[in-house]
């Protein structure tokens, strides 16, 4: 009987940790030709359940990353083999990174009455040497918001899934008729150099107003830096994923979560995203199924009239994307966005030598349908709407170490700024 309750109790016990991957090993793989392409494609497509594409399969000139499970490497090896697929192992074990990674996670928010700081400065503990959760980040909303009124204003735009609130903050000198920018982090859970980036471009108009007070006399910002509050809180729980992409709504079957970035409604499940419910890349039952991605929704068609740019920020791979998702085909003023994504990446590369590749998304990640940027397009009609893949081309992938936050963030600022300038003419 004791034995029958410490079974129990080591079952139950492990039960509540953090979902482990030992042995799980990310393979960087290069298709042969078009057969052998098309199987990866099959893959990504119809057993993302089991392969995690960290990469999309993008066209036969490019390598794919893709983590495999030890009981499918075998499977997987022989199906690479067979189609004489190159490929070689990047991440020999994920667990092994992901223990390492911990040390790059701040230390919970301490209480209130324990922060010591000056009236007139802000108190909050992000301070961009390590990744955050999402208490320290609205921390950080409400503490500028409230320490800076005269150019913050935060509202909700709703709440998510599991009843977190989702912010925007609009950065603004106030006047009306002003151009703006909406720019967004976080859709994707997994990807914490996001709201790492947002949250400091918040800090950057803000606190250091007065060193290029242009960019938001001009422009009005409207800023949301977590999209994806449930799923991004579970990359942080002790029982939770640190890999988790989706929202964290059940479906009707055992698998939760909807791709927030499948979910758009414009050429809704037109293609590379999923109906299987376990996959990554699930795209919901319908569009606008989730209220996150309405919540977002709602947010830009109110400002969408004034709204010039539309960021949003994911990691990785070092892209600036533009639209189309749906399809190959280009917008019509395809060579407007290009031009400018060409100034921004020039300005952005020139800090350190990052490459940043600039293309559509179909044509540079392969196609993937009711993405956020496509229906800010096609849907809010907003002309230049860009995705960011930030840091880096897959060395560390998610799991960006922070001691690289701000060199990716200061050299994303100067092609935001970039851009901030066009929106100045426009
Ligand atoms: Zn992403």
């Amino acid at each position: 009987m004791r034995l029958l309750f410490a079974l129990a109790f080591f079952i139950a016990s492990s039960l509540a940790t953090q979902r482990r991957y030992d042995g799980y090993q990310v393979y960087q793989v290069k298709a042969k030709d078009r057969v052998s392409f098309d199987v990866l494609v099959k893959l990504y497509n119809e057993r993302s359940d089991v392969y995690d594409f960290w990469t999309e399969p993008r066209n036969i000139d490019f390598t794919t990353d893709v983590m495999v499970p030890p009981a499918f490497k075998k499977t997987f090896v022989d199906l690479l083999n067979a189609f004489n697929m190159e490929y070689h192992i990047k991440i020999d074990d994920v667990q092994h990174e992901i223990e390492l990674s911990r040390r790059d996670i701040a230390p919970p928010l301490a209480p209130k009455k324990a922060l010591q700081r000056s009236p007139g400065t802000p108190r909050y503990s992000l301070d961009w040497t390590s990744y955050s959760d999402l208490p320290a980040i609205y921390e950080f909303v409400n503490e500028i918001a409230a320490t800076y009124p005269n150019l913050v204003t935060v509202t909700s735009t709703g709440q998510s899934y599991l009843g977190n609130d989702m912010p925007i903050l609009k950065i603004s000198t106030g006047g009306s008729g002003k151009n703006a920018i909406f720019a967004e982090g976080g859709i994707h859970a997994r990807e914490w150099i996001s709201p790492a980036f947002v949250t400091w471009l918040i800090r950057e108009l803000v606190e250091n107003y007065a060193a290029h007070p242009q960019y938001v006399d001009n422009i009005d910002w409207y800023i949301m830096p977590v999209l994806n509050p449930d799923g991004y809180t579970y990359t942080f729980s002790p029982t939770g994923d640190r890999l988790w992409r989706k929202n964290r709504a059940p479906n009707s079957g055992v698998c939760v979560g909807t791709d927030l970035n499948r979910n758009f409604d414009y050429y809704w499940n037109t293609g590379g995203s999923t109906s299987i419910e376990c996959g990554e890349t699930y795209h919901g039952g319908a569009a606008f199924s989730q209220v996150e991605a309405r919540n977002v929704r709602d947010a830009m068609l109110s400002v969408a009239n004034q709204t010039k740019v539309y960021f949003s920020f994911h990691s990785y791979g070092q892209y600036w994307l533009t639209p189309w998702g749906y399809t190959s085909a280009l917008p019509d003023d395809y060579q407007d966005l290009y031009d400018l994504a060409q100034s921004a990446v020039d300005k952005l590369t020139a800090v350190e030598g990052t490459p940043y590749t600039i293309g559509t998304s179909t044509n540079l990640l392969g196609l993937a349908s009711g993405c956020s940027d496509d229906w800010a397009k096609g849907g809010a009609g907003i002309k230049y709407s860009y995705t960011v893949e930030m840091r880096d081309t897959g060395k560390f992938g998610f799991q960006l170490p922070a001691n690289q936050i701000l060199a990716n963030n200061l050299e994303v600022w100067e092609g935001v700024k970039v851009v901030a300038e066009a929106v100045m003419l426009m």
